[in-house]
C-alpha cells in the first residue's frame, strides 16, 4: 500500500521538463525515449532523443557560455550553488518520488539520495571563495614561483542511472564552483531527475548556457563528437569500466583531462574480534543501499572462520526479514532492479555460485511477477573462483567465503581488478590501521558500512578509476594550475 496517489504521481512527472535543455531554451529532439517503472513496467514519461548534431549544439552553448562565468565573481558562484541546495532541499518529496519512480529505489533511500546530493552543492557553494595559488621564492633565490588556479573550460559530464541525483550534483557542483560550463547526459534510464534538476538550476540563477543536458538513445553515437571535439576540455564520466575505458581512449586524441568513477568489487572484511552487531549492521548497509545497485556495495564477504557461522546466520535473518515492494510502498525497504537484464544477470551469478558449491541461507529467487524484483540473498561456502567474487553483482546477493590467517583474509580482500572501496571490521586498533594501508582501494570503511561524504575524496584506484570527487580535493579535477615565474 501507499499513500502517494496516482495524481500526485502524474503531477510530479509531469512537472518535468522532457526536452534538451541547451542555451537556456528546452528544445525537441529526434523523437522520444521512454523512460519505464520498473516496478510494474509503465511508462512514465518521453524524453527528447538527442542527435549527434544536438549534441554538439550542446557543447556550442558551454563554449559560448564560458568566458563569461569564469569571470563571475567566485562569490556569486557560490551564492548560485547554495540558493540551488535550498531549492533543492525544499524539493526534497518531488526529486525523491522522481529517483523511485525511475529507477526503483524505496522512498527512504531516494529522501537520503537528495539529501546527500544536495549537500554537494552546499559543499561546493563554500569551495568556490577558497580557490587559491601560492607564492614562493625559488630556493636559489631570485625568482619569484607563483601559480594561479584557472577553470579547466567546458565539461562533459556523463551519468549512470543509479544516482540520479547525487552523481549530477557531485560533477556540477564543483564544475561551476570552479567557473566551468557543463554539458551533461544522464543514463537513458533514469533522465526525469537531471533535467528538473537543470529546471531548479535555472531558478537558482544558473545562467544559460552554463549548464546543458542531453537526453539520449545513441549514449555513444552523441558523445564521441563531443569528446573528439578540441573545443572539450574536460570529461568526468560514471559508469562502467567497459565502458569508462572506451572513453579514455577517445580522450588521448586530444588530451583530454579526464575524471573516472567506474565499477567496484568491494571486499567486506569482518575479523575474529570484531564487533559482530556492527559488523552485521554495516553489512545491511554496505550491501543493501540502493538494492544492492552501488558501486560501492560489499560484493564479496570475507569472515574470519570463528565467526562466519554466527555472522551468516545474523546476515540471513536481517536480509530474509526485509520488506520487498514498489519503492513508493509504505515501508518497502527493498525496491525492484533497473531492469530484466540486471535480474537476468544475478540469477546467473547465483546460479554459477550454487553450481561451485555455495549454500543457500536465505533468497536466491526472484519475487512476483511483475516488475524486476530478487531476493535479498546470502550464500555461504562461495568458493573464491565463483564469477561473482570477480564481477559487480549490482544486487541484493550477498557471497560469504572464509579466511583463517590476517594475510589470508588481506590477500583475498585485494584479489580483483578493481579498487574502490573496501569495508573492515574489528575492535583492534593496530589491526584496523594496518589493514587499511595494506588494501588496494581508493577508499576505507573501518567499522562502518558507508564511506559516501561530500566533504570526504570519493574514488577509485586501478580498475575504478583516476580522479576524486568531493572533498578539498574534488574542485580540483575542474582547475588547471599555471606556474608564473618571476625575476626579480
Ligand atoms: P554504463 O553502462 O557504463 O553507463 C553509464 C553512463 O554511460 C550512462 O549515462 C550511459 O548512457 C553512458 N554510456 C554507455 N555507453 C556509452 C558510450 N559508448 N559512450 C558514452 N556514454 C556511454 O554503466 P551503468 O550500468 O549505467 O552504471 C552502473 C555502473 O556505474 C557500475 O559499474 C557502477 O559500479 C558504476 N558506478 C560507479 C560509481 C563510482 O563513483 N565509482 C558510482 C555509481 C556507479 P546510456 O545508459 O543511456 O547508454
Amino acid at each position: 500500500m501507499s499513500t502517494i496517489t496516482a495524481s500526485r504521481i502524474s503531477e510530479v512527472v509531469e512537472a518535468v521538463p522532457t526536452g534538451l535543455f541547451i542555451g537556456g531554451a528546452w528544445l525537441d529532439g529526434d523523437g522520444g525515449v521512454p523512460v519505464e517503472d520498473p516496478s510494474n513496467g509503465s511508462i512514465l514519461a518521453e524524453v527528447a532523443d538527442a542527435t549527434p548534431a544536438q549534441g554538439l549544439l550542446a557543447l556550442d552553448a558551454a563554449v559560448a557560455a564560458q568566458k563569461d562565468w569564469a569571470a563571475t565573481d567566485p562569490r556569486q558562484r557560490g551564492e548560485i550553488l547554495r540558493k540551488a541546495y535550498e531549492l533543492l532541499v525544499a524539493r526534497t518529496e518531488e526529486f525523491a518520488l522522481l529517483m523511485t519512480l525511475e529507477m526503483g529505489k524505496p522512498l527512504a533511500e531516494a529522501r537520503g539520495e537528495v539529501a546527500y546530493g544536495a549537500e554537494f552543492f552546499r559543499w561546493f557553494s563554500e569551495e568556490a571563495v577558497r580557490i587559491a595559488g601560492r607564492y614562493a621564492v625559488a630556493p636559489s633565490g631570485g625568482t619569484r614561483l607563483m601559480t594561479m588556479k584557472q577553470p579547466v573550460g567546458p565539461v562533459y559530464a556523463i551519468t549512470p542511472w543509479n544516482f540520479p541525483l547525487a552523481m549530477g550534483t557531485r560533477k556540477i557542483g564543483p564544475a561551476l564552483a570552479a567557473g566551468c560550463t557543463v554539458v551533461i547526459k544522464p543514463a537513458a534510464q533514469t533522465p526525469l531527475t537531471t533535467l528538473a534538476l537543470a529546471k531548479l538550476l535555472t531558478e537558482a540563477g544558473v545562467p544559460g548556457g552554463v549548464v546543458n543536458v542531453i537526453t539520449t538513445s545513441r549514449s555513444g553515437a552523441v558523445s564521441e563528437p563531443i569528446i573528439r571535439d578540441p573545443r572539450l576540455r574536460k570529461l568526468t564520466f560514471t559508469g562502467s569500466t567497459p565502458v569508462g575505458q572506451r572513453l579514455i581512449e577517445q580522450s588521448a586524441q586530444q588530451v583530454l583531462k579526464v575524471s573516472m568513477e567506474l565499477g567496484g568489487n568491494a571486499p567486506f572484511v569482518v575479523f575474529a574480534d570484531a564487533n559482530l552487531d556492527r559488523a552485521v549492521d554495516g553489512a545491511m548497509l554496505a550491501k543493501m543501499r540502493n538494492i544492492g545497485e552501488a558501486c560501492t556495495a560489499a560484493n564479496r564477504f570475507i569472515v574470519h572462520e570463528s565467526v562466519a557461522a554466527e555472522f551468516s546466520e545474523r546476515l540471513a535473518q536481517r536480509m530474509g526479514a526485509m520488506k520487498i515492494g514498489p519503492g513508493i510502498d509504505d515501508g518497502v525497504q527493498v525496491g525492484p532492479l533497473v531492469d530484466a537484464a540486471a535480474v537476468a544477470k544475478v540469477s546467473e551469478l547465483v546460479a554459477d555460485a550454487l553450481d561451485s558449491g555455495a549454500k543457500v541461507l536465505t533468497g536466491a529467487k526472484t519475487v512476483g511477477d511483475k516488475g524486476y524484483f530478487y531476493a535479498p540473498t546470502v550464500l555461504t561456502d562461495v568458493p573464491p573462483t565463483a564469477d561473482m567474487f570477480h564481477q559487480e553483482i549490482f544486487g541484493p546477493v550477498a557471497p560469504i567465503t572464509t579466511f583463517s590467517t590476517d594475510d589470508e583474509g588481506i590477500l583475498l580482500a585485494n584479489d580483483t581488478e578493481y579498487g574502490l572501496v573496501a569495508y573492515a571490521f574489528t575492535e583492534n586498533l593496530t589491526r584496523a590501521l594496518t589493514v587499511a594501508e595494506r588494501l588496494e582501494t581508493g577508499m576505507v570503511g573501518i567499522n562502518q558500512g558507508i564511506v559516501s561524504n561530500p566533504a570526504a575524496p570519493f574514488g577509485g584506484v586501478k580498475a575504478s578509476g583516476i580522479g576524486r570527487e568531493g572533498g578539498l580535493e574534488g574542485i580540483e579535477e575542474y582547475l588547471e594550475t599555471k606556474y608564473v615565474g618571476i625575476a626579480l
